[in-house]
């Protein structure tokens, strides 16, 4: 656990001792002053991040907060500084800050600085901010429900943030080989760079031209792209879907909607499947670890998104 993370636990966990109690009750040490965090980006406004992670909070019984706020990329700076100076635990970062972020932060974990991208900022209690990428631990942890990383044949279908994530991670979680699959190449080549040069994984590029067959002996197939996002729930990422085996691990990142054609497909050709969902859950419960140094209940979590995705 965090430094930081460990002293807001003690500090807002309900038992013990501690300054803050749960909401609704009084107690003689009671401070009024929540845990404060959230999310920057812009467009915000169809975000539904907070709802899960107040889910957490709630079941947690913390006096914490979760504020999904609209940052234009001009003002990134001050709400960084705003953050900090208010006292923050932490934030995330959406679209587009993940990378500008970056001039604004004063250390990276390992894995973020290869990435390049953070989509997660502790504030410790010096008021140092450090600059973590959970998106690609969220997939691996997700993906560890189902197969080892350690070892595996990989191929992800895109270049971009996510797949940039989730290669680093599972190339230092163990992946032998890593085929990126995407349709500019210089894209693709510059993440094949990165994990030839900072992993220890293999790392090969395919020109995604036309329908792509998956290699026999492929481990675990990613669609790392937006395609099968709402409201486009039809389409399904140019694949050879007859090259889907039964002994293939098939992830989709979309997490809207959950179930999406690509995975309904490999399930049926008898492939297992893991959706976006359980990536987007496990990236926010790693925050709230950074954060507080406690474990969130994942459960609650990813029931208060499907519910949102329902409506
Ligand atoms: P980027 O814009 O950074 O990258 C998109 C990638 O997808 C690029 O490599 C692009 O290829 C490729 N691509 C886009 N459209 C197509 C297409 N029609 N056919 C083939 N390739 C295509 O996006 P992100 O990586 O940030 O996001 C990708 C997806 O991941 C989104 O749906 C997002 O919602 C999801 N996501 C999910 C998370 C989760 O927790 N579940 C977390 C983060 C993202 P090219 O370079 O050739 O243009």
């Amino acid at each position: 656990m965090h430094d930081a993370g460990r002293e807001l636990a003690g500090r807002l966990r309900v038992g013990g001792t501690r300054q803050l109690a749960p909401s609704g009750t009084v107690t003689p040490t009671r401070t009024y002053l929540s845990m404060l965090t959230g999310s920057f980006s812009s467009p915000a406004a169809g975000n539904p991040t907070g709802v899960m992670m107040e889910a957490a909070y709630r079941a947690l019984a913390l006096d914490a907060r979760y504020l999904n706020c609209e940052v234009a990329p001009e003002h990134l700076g001050d709400a960084v500084k705003g953050a900090r100076a208010m006292g923050w635990a932490g934030f995330n970062l959406s679209i587009p800050h993940k990378v500008a972020v970056l001039d604004h932060l004063d250390r990276l974990a390992a894995s973020a600085a290869i990435i390049g991208a953070v989509n997660c900022v502790l504030i410790t209690s010096e008021g140092e901010l450090v600059g973590e990428n959970t998106d690609g631990q969220g997939f691996v942890t997700a993906l560890r429900g189902v197969a080892n990383p350690a070892g595996a044949a990989m191929v992800i279908l895109g270049a971009g943030g996510a797949a940039r994530a989730i290669a680093v991670e599972t190339a230092m979680a163990g992946a032998s080989s890593i085929t990126i699959v995407n349709r500019d190449r210089a894209r693709g080549q510059a993440l094949v760079d990165v994990l030839v040069h900072q992993t220890p994984a293999e790392a090969t590029l395919v020109l995604w031209e036309g329908a792509y067959g998956v290699a026999v002996g492929t481990d675990i197939l990613v669609n790392a792209t937006p395609v099968g996002l709402s409201p486009d729930v039809a389409a399904t990422p140019d694949v050879d879907l007859a090259s889907l085996m039964p002994e293939m691990i098939v992830a989709d990142v979309v997490p809207n909607p959950p179930q999406t054609a690509l995975l309904g497909t490999a399930r049926e050709r008898g492939c297992t499947t893991l959706d976006g969902l359980g990536m987007l859950v496990y990236q926010g419960a790693i925050g709230i670890h950074l954060w507080t140094g406690l474990n969130a209940n994942t459960e609650v979590m990813r029931d208060a998104l499907e519910r949102q995705f329902r409506v």
